[in-house]
């Protein structure tokens, strides 16, 4: 897994657990030869026990409690994704930071229970349209790494998603542009710090698709994907990750 692409399918609140095992296998079944690039599903909780992947696929939560266990209804703990025998766990993804109330003190709880387990988590940030137009891009971006990592000496297992919100579900992907300073500026604040770190990895997420994978994966300092809508497809998952497996094949 280590420093490979990594593409991620966030399939948020869709897929039966048999819809989500036939369609793992199938992914795999056509992805055999996939060796350059790690492939990480992430169903909805109750779909993570069935799921059966072998590396280079692995498995996600789409969210977690920062508590081991207790009183807290409808809630899953990082010891409890680690059983389903899952690698990762999306935390701050804007849905959960928009819809249900995930905030960056939260968000750093979480990321400290992942890490506790010696998961992997998949930490989300990005600008809204307001904040990008009015300027305040950076800004933002260096807020959300400073609260949601507060605190940790070591960001060995930590992937980072840059998302803009504004390009999630909307059809519009961030240009080639926008996405390399997002990312370099990351990196950059990540540097500051964590002065010791060699490098981290950051994935984009924003309506990545067949048509504009080959392109986005080629951008500087883009390492991977998150990916949403086009996840839930067999042919165009599938496609992406090949896609990204031939570039690196031929680097
Ligand atoms: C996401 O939900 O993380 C995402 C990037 O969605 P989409 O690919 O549909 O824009």
């Amino acid at each position: 897994m280590e420093g490979k692409p990594i593409i991620a399918g966030n399939w948020k609140m869709h897929k039966t657990t048999n819809e989500g095992s036939a369609f793992a296998m199938s992914v795999q079944n056509i992805l055999v030869d996939i060796k350059n690039v790690s492939v990480v599903f992430s169903p909805p909780f109750i779909g993570l026990f069935e799921l059966e992947v072998e590396s280079p696929f692995f498995k996600a939560a789409q969210n977690c409690h920062w508590e081991d266990h207790g009183a807290f209804t409808g809630e899953i703990s990082t010891s409890m994704i680690k059983s389903c025998g899952a690698e990762f766990v999306i935390i701050g993804h804007s849905e959960r930071r928009q819809y249900f109330g995930d905030s960056n003190k939260w968000i750093n709880k979480k990321i400290k229970s992942v890490i506790a387990e010696e998961l992997n988590p998949i930490f989300c940030i990005g600008e809204t349209l307001d904040e990008r137009e009015s300027g305040k891009t950076e800004e933002r971006l260096r807020n959300q790494i400073v609260k949601g990592l507060d605190g940790l000496k070591d960001l060995n297992k930590i992937v980072i998603a840059y998302e803009p919100v504004w390009a999630i579900g909307t059809g519009k992907t961030a240009n080639n542009l926008q996405i390399r300073e997002a990312h370099s500026y990351i990196k950059k604040v990540i540097k500051e710090l964590y002065p010791s770190i060699q490098d981290i990895q950051v994935l984009y997420g924003g309506s990545v698709k067949p048509s504009n994978a080959g392109e986005l994966i080629c951008v500087p300092h883009v390492d991977g994907f998150l990916i949403g809508g086009a996840s839930l497809d067999v042919d165009s998952f599938s496609s992406i990750v090949q896609i990204v497996e031939d570039i690196q094949e031929n680097k």
